[in-house]
């Protein structure tokens, strides 16, 4: 298998080999990295199993990487994201007399899924886990699981289990219960292009509680946008000299970054057209520790989507540049280990500093970070509360489209699994200690090991302390948290379903550590420490919950969807919609809706990336959906344009319902959530009608 290349730095810090730094024409722009296009896609090299010294050829480890070589997005040694198709750690093959085992364990599964030794000692049956999926998380699931004495089956098992981790998607295998670690379309949502789109839509609806996410524009479709609004914003503030960086989209561990100092310097040509990019505001005052540039990965567990359930590691990852930062210039534009904090890039940097002390080193931990911080008088607290508003906002914006996904694959009253997922933020801090968001991860590196070069050519796989204190705490007790049989004995111990906090509670008041109520956080399991995962929704719900409005226009969607396991709506379901919430009337008659709908429909499926169903998707619906409040509530801002037609179209989709009801018909689309806001409270009641009727 070929050797993961290792560009040998340049002088001025640029990779070498494969994709020289291209300058643009006028020398401005610089590539930060770039790898051709993989005719195979991604690969990856097969984890060694811990210790096992390697011996590597010399040519690709000489500097110059040859042509079709893996691309380090693949290495091992990274922290950002498992690319689809990596192949697992190498699969574990039943040794000699393994298989013996497997059939006895086998058979017991068959006469109840756990061990005779368990049933006649009265034991609670264990819960069981499958990991044949896992890949590269393989190794801290295994740590995990031993310390919860959880069964794992590492190579399937033909009863259902009662969790299956995957390593790449929820697509991974097909399950019809139980519980999986993906949720399905988190890929899809959190690619560079979909993310920014999504926290766009909420910046047009509440444009100050969204600034945590630099201004952004997709490429290609938003070139003529991008170059307008630099320009208009040049115009009005000449002392503006700013900084952009271009990144493709679907890309990982700084794949193909750039960095421009003015929109001309965009490689419009080729690679665009395949792949979009986004192009996003540089932040050119980032908070330096020890003159380095460094940015946060932070464990966010999505547990529950419907009611929404979110948790936050207490502690993350933070990963170093390693030259010190300089604020960008034409000359340093593409030094990588000034400018990109990806481990996986800095990791080849002769300044890395590997080291087993959480506080030092060029990857530490986020709490060491904050103590530092701490010390030097910065208000650690509100750095946290900022971060875990971030957060909420982050996962606001996404939800709209994941229920999309979700209803399509795992359509309401049929048996299916139940979701969890670990993502991973990726967020910089600003020297002012302003959080932003820079990308979210839905397969975050869970590798607890680094590569170490012993002597010249030979590697070997070291434990990583740093992250196995981080991830395998993760891991951990994010299975302590969807624990099925903790489910069933909360069930029967406690009727009531209420999880929001009554009171309004202060985020100022959530740091990190101390004071904290963890929900079901609090350690009751014996010889496990207390949970690293702090419950953050519903928990300050009500803080957010003014936000959730692509969640109900999203509710009002799938209603109208129709026909289970689609996407898209189509124009009878367009046109249901309109008449249903009766919103077409003399002034905008049912031709003006289907002209409405063609246009709408053709533009976001000539940008959209998922061509398999026509029709109008989730983005094109809110499109609408604003437009329609607009020319409804003229004088209004536009959140609250929305929201007024919002609940306008509850209150008749509420009323049809229950005329519905009185008729004996039942409701006649399939979802009926749709009169319901993410509280689950109800449309308003009847005889409390929104004002005006049509548009
Ligand atoms: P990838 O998925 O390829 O890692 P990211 O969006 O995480 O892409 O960007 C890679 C790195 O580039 C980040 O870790 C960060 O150091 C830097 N970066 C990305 N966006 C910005 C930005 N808007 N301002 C400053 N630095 C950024």
């Amino acid at each position: 298998m070929a050797a993961p290349p290792r560009p040998a730095p340049s002088q001025n810090g640029c990779r070498k080999g494969r994709a020289a730094p291209a300058r643009s024409q006028d020398g401005r722009g610089c590539a930060v990295t770039s790898f051709p296009e993989r005719a195979d896609g991604p690969r990856c090299r097969h984890g060694n199993a811990r210790g096992a010294g390697l011996r590597r050829g010399g040519a690709g480890w000489s500097g110059m990487e040859p042509a079709g070589a893996t691309p380090p997005s693949c290495a091992p040694a990274r922290e950002a994201e498992e690319p689809p198709g990596c192949p697992a750690l190498p699969a574990e093959r039943p040794r000699d007399g393994q298989h013996a085992r497997n059939e006895r364990e086998q058979a017991a599964e068959r006469s109840g899924g756990h061990g005779p030794a368990e049933r006649r000692a009265g034991r609670r049956p264990r819960v069981t886990v499958d990991s044949s999926k896992a890949k590269t998380s393989l190794e801290a699931l295994k740590i995990s699981l031993r310390q919860l004495r959880w069964r794992e089956f590492p190579f399937g098992r033909r009863l259902p289990c009662d969790i299956y981790w995957h390593g790449v998607s929820f697509h991974d295998n097909y399950i019809f219960s139980g519980q999986v670690n993906k949720f399905p379309g988190m890929t899809e949502m959190v690619r560079k292009v979909t993310l920014s789109r999504a926290v766009r839509t909420m910046q047009d609806l509440f444009p100050v509680e969204y600034n945590f996410y630099p201004r952004s524009w997709i490429l290609p479709e938003e070139f003529p946008l991008f170059v307008d609004e630099v320009r208009m914003m040049k115009e009005s503030d000449p002392s503006w000299k700013p900084t952009f960086i271009v990144k493709p989209d679907g890309g990982c561990q700084g794949d193909g970054i750039y960095l421009i100092k003015d929109p001309s310097d965009v490689r419009l040509a080729g690679s665009l057209q395949s792949r979009p990019a986004v192009v996003q505001e540089y932040i050119c005052k980032p908070l330096l520790v020890d003159k380095l540039k460094f940015d946060i990965r932070l464990y966010v567990l999505l547990k529950s989507l419907e009611p929404l359930e979110i948790y936050i590691a207490k502690d993350g990852l933070s990963r170093f540049c390693t030259e010190p930062y300089q604020e960008p210039t034409l000359k340093n534009l593409h030094q990588v280990f000034m400018h990109l904090t990806n481990y996986s890039l800095n990791i080849h940097s002769g300044n890395f500093i590997h080291s087993d002390n959480v506080n030092t080193g060029s990857k530490r931990t986020f709490s060491s970070i904050l103590c530092r911080l701490s010390d030097r008088g910065a208000d650690v607290k509100k750095v946290w509360s900022d971060i875990i508003s971030l957060v909420i906002k982050t996962i606001i914006a996404l939800t709209p489209e994941l229920k999309v996904y979700y209803q399509s694959d795992i359509p309401a009253g049929k048996p299916g699994p139940t979701c969890f997922q670990i993502l991973g933020f990726d967020i910089l801090l600003m020297k002012n200690l302003k959080p932003m968001l820079l990308e979210v991860n839905a397969n975050p590196s869970m590798r607890i090991e680094h590569e170490q070069e012993l002597s010249p050519g030979v590697f070997e796989n070291v434990p990583s302390p740093v992250d196995e204190e981080v991830k395998v705490a993760v891991i951990r007790d994010t299975l302590r948290l969807v624990d099925p049989q903790k489910k069933k004995r909360k069930d029967i111990q406690s009727q009531t379903s209420e999880h929001v906090s009554e009171t309004k509670e202060d985020l100022l008041g959530a740091g990190p550590g101390g004071g904290v109520d963890y929900d079901t956080s609090k350690s009751t399991e014996p010889g496990l420490p207390s949970l690293c995962l702090k419950q953050v929704f519903p928990k300050y719900a009500k803080q957010f919950n003014y936000l959730r409005l692509v969640d109900r226009v999203a509710a009002l969607f799938i209603r109208f969807l129709g026909v289970k396991g689609t996407t898209k709506l189509g124009p009878t379901g367009f046109r249901t919609f309109i008449r249903n919430c009766k919103l077409s009337n003399s002034s905008f008659s049912m031709a003006s809706v289907d002209i409405l709908y063609i246009d709408i429909t053709r533009r976001w499926n000539s940008v959209g990336i998922d061509h398999r169903e026509s029709g109008m998707c989730l983005q094109a619906f809110v499109e609408a959906f604003f437009f329609l409040a607009q020319k409804k509530y003229k004088s209004l801002p536009l959140h609250e344009q929305v929201a007024s037609l919002i609940d306008f179209c509850e209150y008749h989709l509420a009323a049809l319902d229950e005329k519905r009801l009185l008729c004996g018909r039942g409701v006649a689309e399939p979802h009926s959530g749709a009169g319901s806001n993410p509280d689950g409270e109800s449309a308003p009641p009847v005889g409390r009608s929104p004002s005006g009727a049509g548009l």
